[in-house]
Parts: C-alpha cells; structure tokens; sequence
C-alpha cells in the first residue's frame, strides 16, 4: 500500500503540463489530460462572453438570468471549462461547462449537464427539507419540555418536599433521553440523506465504468460539498457519455475576483486539489 507521500510524489510528477489529473487507486498511477488545443476554443468562449454578456448566445431569445452581470456582483466571477473530444468518426466535439449552477440554474441550452442525476435530486430535495424541519420541530419541543422539568424541580427545591424533588428528577431525566434520542433520530437521517444525495453522482469512466461517487473519492476525508460540481468532472462525465476521447481541456475564471483573491478574470487554472484531484484519477482512466 502506498503512503501518502509516494502518493503525493506520484501526483506532483504525473501532472506536469497537465489541466487535468488524479491518483488512480486502480492503476496506482496519476491519469492526466493537458489543454491541447482547447485554450484556443477557451479563448474564444471568452471572446463569446464578453461580446454576448450572456451565456444563452444559442437562444435568439436572451434570458436575464443567463445575463453575465451576475459575474461582477458581490458574488465573484465563476470558473468556465472547455474539452476538446474527438467522436468515433474522428470529427472534433466541443463541450463548454460552467461550474456548479449559474445564477441558480443547473441546466443551460448548449452547455454540458451536472454530472449528478438532476431528476433525482429535485425529487430528493424537497423530501430531505420538510422531514429535517419536522425533527427539528420534535428537538425543539424535546428541549421545551426539559426546561419546564428544569423550572419544576427547582421549585420543588425550594419547597422542601422530598416526592416532588424525586417526580421531578426522574421527568426531568425521561426529558433529557427523549431529547438525546430525537437529536440522535435527525443525525442519522442527514446521514442517510447525505449519502442518497452523493449516490445521485454516479460517475463514469473510460474504461466504461460507472461507479458512485463515495467509491471513488479516494481521499480519507469527508467528500467536500460542490465535489464533481466543477467543470472538469462535468465535461469529462459529459464526454465518457457520449463516448467521445477527450484530448483537451481547459479552465478558467471569468467575472470579479473572488474574495480571496486566488482567482483572476480570465485566468487559465488547473483542476483544483480539494474537490476534483480525488476522482479525477478514476474519471480519466482508461483514456
Ligand atoms: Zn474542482
Ligand atoms: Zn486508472
């Protein structure tokens, strides 16, 4: 078994000149992909936004909300991709993707889908709200209840009477399991949920694999929210679909800066470490 270093080494050297790369733990070895000729379709997807100021340039019919305004709100910018994949006939395929949702929306005309079942999660989101809120609710009145035992038994304390000292404790005592256990109740339904949710990214190959996401994180920590959100894990889903071979691909950022200033408008960045680094090895591979 490796240790992290050799693994850690195993990355750093396997992903020179590459945009795109990860530890695959089939192989044990870094899959990576460099931009080819996509900076130049990048470049010109730039071009496409600054002069359109939207992103539904296929739509004669511009919607506010694919607007590019939102970009240079308090928000910040957002990260843009594009692969370069070549069909079974040898002809080029271009795929673009935004990362996450723009403004709010998960699906835009021309753009490549989220890599999790769409369907699935808007039936599974509504569901996760109301039943969080309804043992939320039972917490609440759980808590209510120990701190009316709590005001009881200190009158009882005050009284001096030894059987209501004792009715009290012992409520008291029932309160505070019910409201353990009606803690304990909606923590192991956010657990449950959590894990129907990351399910919904099953994610493939090129090898013609499709696995969920919990498989193939291969990191020994929790997986980080918007993980296969952002562009990268989109196109090459998108691209292992519609069997394409991806031979390029590019990301950059586009909009005001972010908060922390690590993103620059325009700028051509890697894939990045936290979210993508852990499955982008089983997503390349068999490329
Ligand atoms: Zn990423
Ligand atoms: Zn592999």
């Amino acid at each position: 078994m490796n240790t992290l270093t050799d693994r850690d080494h195993l990355v750093i050297t396997g992903s020179k000149d590459a945009t795109c790369y990860g530890y695959c733990a089939a192989c044990n070895k870094v899959h990576s992909l460099s931009a080819g000729n996509s900076r130049r379709y990048a470049l010109e997807l730039m071009a496409e936004l600054e002069k359109n100021r939207r992103i539904d340039f296929i739509n004669p019919d511009p919607e506010p909300i694919f607007s590019t305004d939102c970009l240079w709100k308090d928000r910040g910018g957002q990260m843009f991709g594009v692969l370069e994949g070549i069909d079974k006939n040898g002809n080029i395929v271009l795929l673009r993707a935004f990362s996450g949702q723009f403004n709010t929306c998960w699906q835009v005309e021309g753009w490549v889908p989220p890599t999790f079942d769409l369907e699935g999660y808007n039936q599974l989101l509504p569901n996760i709200d109301s039943s969080i809120q309804q043992l939320t609710g039972e917490i609440e009145h759980c808590q209510q209840i120990a701190s009316q035992c709590q005001i009881r038994f200190e009158e009882a304390m005050g009284s001096g009477s030894l059987k209501a000292q004792k009715d009290c404790r012992r409520q008291m005592k029932e309160a505070l399991k019910a409201l353990a256990l009606a803690k304990k109740k909606r923590r192991s339904y956010s657990r449950s949920r959590m894990t129907a949710f990351h399910d919904l990214y099953q994610l493939h190959n090129f090898r013609g694999e499709q696995r969920s996401i919990r498989e193939v994180f291969n990191e020994n920590r929790g997986i980080p929210t918007g993980s296969g959100d952002c562009c990268a894990p989109k196109l090459l889903q998108a691209a292992a679909r519609m069997k394409l071979t991806p031979v390029g691909l590019s990301e950059f950022y586009f909009g005001k800066e972010n908060k922390s200033f690590t993103r620059h408008h325009k700028k051509f960045y890697p894939c990045c470490t936290n979210k993508c680094q852990p499955i982008l090895g089983y997503m390349l591979c068999g490329l």
